[in-house]
């Protein structure tokens, strides 16, 4: 298993190759990396075939237990018999997207559907205009004034953006926050931590990139204004508890304790970022836990921002609201890319079911011509990591099970059919 993880690893740096945007991290031996780059853009046949072979050479599948709840939180049989079957798994799905991300490498397009079944192991639930609107009505109420809701919501946020000057105060603070709080449930390796920078000009809003050695460079996009609550859905998203923690639980207990070489990269289009994507997105919930986030957020980030904090309550529904619109994106990049949309389209389907400005649409488009039916991760991927968690008892009544399986999920290889 050792011998195809390594080859594993050379492969994926060699897909990187041919796109920039696939190896998301690697942290492992760097004459690997060098020898990658030496090799320049193998042919795509040459990379397919190698991805084959190594799926043929994978010893039989063994089934997964059934689902139980975990044992004692620390315990030597928490979860650790059931590793390896999970790092086979783990491989074969990593190894299948790899293969699916070559072959649209040389022009092979899928439907949205069957790519984001290819790359992410998992296909996102179809919601109509209709299913928008009856949210877009509940909001309706939740906006103050008259006009249609599209301004009237971009004119009442206006209130609530981070002043430039502050902006990086008020992520330190609810970075110190999530930290605090994530520590308090999950072993830290030592010595983790990540730093800040602030960029333009990108098609994401914010984007972890995980160094090794526990540590992240966390880049804010600063080309749109950033709304108050920007401070702790980044800070729990990119942050504690993670991407950032994810990313060092996998390098402490995978490739450090085990020698789990495959850990120590990241291609973007695999079923990983699923995972990814979705713990990162609920573990804003799990760290502040129903009201705690407004709370928090009227205490102690809006006086940093410089904001009126008698606006938290409501401006915190309206949050709530909004998310529930979260899969309107999909719809726009599904309908976009399987060319039922056309560019204007998909655009104007943004700002009136997701209620995004043009200019956040419009960044929102880059990001979907770019990474594609990625965008399900987000959604559909916390959709599936918290019933995943709640099924096993960590549910938002029972904090400390639902920290438990957090943290065994973020240190395991399991991927999106493993939730399921
Ligand atoms: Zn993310």
């Amino acid at each position: 298993m050792n011998r195809i993880a390594e080859s594993y690893v050379k492969l994926v740096l060699a897909v990187g190759q041919h796109d920039a945007n696939y190896v998301d991290a690697f942290y492992g031996p760097a004459e690997w990396k060098q020898a990658a780059e030496a090799a320049g853009k193998r042919p795509l046949p040459e990379l397919l075939a190698e991805a084959r072979r190594l799926l043929a050479a994978l010893p039989p599948l063994a089934p997964l237990a059934p689902s139980a709840a975990s044992p004692v939180p620390g315990s030597a049989a928490d979860a650790a018999d059931e590793l390896p079957l999970l790092r086979r798994r783990y491989l074969e799905r990593q190894l299948s997207a790899l293969a699916a991300h070559v072959e649209a490498l040389g022009g092979l397009r899928r439907t949205f559907d069957e790519e984001s079944k290819a790359l992410y192991d998992a296909v996102a639930p179809v919601y109509d205009a209709a299913h928008f609107q009856a949210i877009l009505d509940r909001i309706d109420h939740v906006v103050p004034g008259k006009g249609p809701l599209p301004a009237r919501i971009e004119a009442y946020r206006r209130r609530f953006v981070i002043p430039p000057d502050r902006v990086d105060r008020v992520f330190a603070a609810a970075i110190a926050e999530c930290r605090r709080r994530t520590a308090a449930h999950v072993a830290l390796p030592p010595g983790e931590s990540f730093t800040v920078a602030y960029v333009k000009d990108k098609p994401w809003s914010g984007y972890n990139w995980y160094q090794g050695g526990f540590q992240s460079l966390i880049q804010v996009n600063t080309d749109l204004p950033i709304y108050i609550e920007r401070a702790l859905d980044l800070a729990g998203h990119e942050g504690y508890p993670g991407h950032h923690v994810y990313n060092a639980l996998l390098e402490q207990h995978l490739v450090r304790d085990r020698g789990w070489v495959e850990l120590t990269v990241y291609p973007l289009f695999s079923p990983q970022s699923l995972i990814a994507e979705g713990t990162a997105n609920f573990g804003v919930e799990v760290v502040f836990p129903g009201p705690e986030r407004v709370v928090f957020e009227r205490q102690v980030l809006y006086p940093l921002a410089g904001l009126d904090p008698g606006g938290a309550a409501q401006y915190d529904r309206l949050q709530e609201l909004l998310r529930d619109l979260g899969y309107a994106g999909n719809e726009a990049a599904r309908g976009y890319l399987d060319g039922k949309l056309t560019r204007d389209a998909a655009q104007a389907w943004l700002e009136r079911y997701a209620l995004m400005s043009p200019e956040r649409a419009a960044q929102r488009l880059r990001f979907i011509e770019t990474y594609r039916s990625y965008v399900i991760n987000y959604n559909y991927g916390q959709d599936l990591v918290r019933r995943y968690i709640e099924s096993r008892g960590g549910t938002a009544d029972h904090p400390d099970q639902r920290w438990h399986e957090f943290a065994r999920l973020i240190s395991s290889p399991r991927l999106p059919s493993d939730l399921r």
